[in-house]
């Protein structure tokens, strides 16, 4: 997908891959602001995510309705029958088993959106649709050293990081909570440092993100990985490579929402 920090497009666009069809399995609080939901279904069958911090496209009813309408593709976007934008967000695909059919997503609950809202009422049953997926980020096999930092939204992206990055690495993990109760447990990772960074009231998104990276070391061998809010992350990208001068080569930084903006426009 796009970054969120980019422009209107109006170039004809090759249409992305199809939606497979699936429902909800089961739900479950991961913590107070964030939900996990497995969703299944035949149509899960080929879906293969092989790197971590990849992405899929989720489609969901439109507003106010629980059933499901496939968009129609106009070569720029999908608009549902009469003419609005489809409701499509973009999610880490946390856990695919393939024998199973079950795809996990963990969704932010921060208080407005479709995506939060829709989580917040899942129930099984309840149909979605999924496509994908996006390229996700390949982790050097041979570095020593990472920096791993987000917001909540980067959490399951992280997760899916520590898993990844081999065990005998040096792994800083910084991670910013719009509040306390966003932290949840991480997967353990025996060279992790985990650090929670509280935003302080009133302060824009990634606030504190922007500070977790000033304050972190960055050494010549160190990987970083970054995701967040895309105001926010345009101050990292400034700080790590203009002001710190890290080779891009090393530095993974993307935006993953932008505030004030729906990602359904
Ligand atoms: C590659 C990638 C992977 C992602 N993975 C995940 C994931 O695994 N889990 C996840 O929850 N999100 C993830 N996101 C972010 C998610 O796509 C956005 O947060 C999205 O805007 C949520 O949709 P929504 O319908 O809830 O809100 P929208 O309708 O898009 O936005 C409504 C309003 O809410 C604001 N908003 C959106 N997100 C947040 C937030 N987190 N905190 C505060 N305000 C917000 C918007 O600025 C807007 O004003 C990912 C994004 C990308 C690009």
């Amino acid at each position: 997908m796009s970054d969120p920090g980019d422009g209107p497009s109006t170039r004809v666009r090759r249409e992305p891959p199809r939606f497979r069809r699936v429902a909800v399995r089961r739900v479950d609080r991961v913590g107070p602001r964030m939900i996990r939901v497995t969703l299944g279904g035949p149509e899960l069958e080929g879906l293969v995510v092989e790197e971590p911090a990849a992405s899929v496209r989720l489609l969901l009813p439109p507003a106010g309705e629980r059933e499901l309408v496939v968009p129609r593709w106009n070569g720029n976007e999908f608009r549902l029958p009469d003419g609005r934008r489809a409701p499509i967000r973009t999610l880490t695909p946390r856990r695919v088993d393939v024998d199973a059919l079950e795809l996990d997503v963990e969704i932010v609950l921060h208080g407005g959106g479709a995506a939060s809202a829709w989580a917040e009422a899942a129930e099984p049953g309840d149909e979605v649709a999924v496509s994908g997926p996006g390229r996700g980020y390949t982790v050097d096999p041979d570095a020593s050293s990472f920096l791993v930092a987000g917001d909540e939204t980067a959490i399951p992206a992280i997760s899916q990081l520590l898993e990844a990055i081999r065990p005998e690495a040096a792994v800083q993990v910084r991670v910013e909570v719009a509040h306390p109760s966003g932290r949840i447990e991480l997967p353990h990772h025996p060279g992790a440092a985990v650090g929670w960074w509280d935003l302080a009231e009133g302060a824009p998104p990634g606030d504190a993100l922007v500070a977790a990276v000033q304050a972190a070391d960055v050494g010549a061998d160190t990987q970083v990985w970054v995701a967040g809010e895309a105001a926010a992350v345009q101050r990292i990208r400034r700080h790590l490579f203009d002001e710190r001068g890290l080779p891009r080569s090393r530095g993974h930084v993307r935006g993953y929402w932008k505030a004030g903006r729906s990602e359904g426009g």
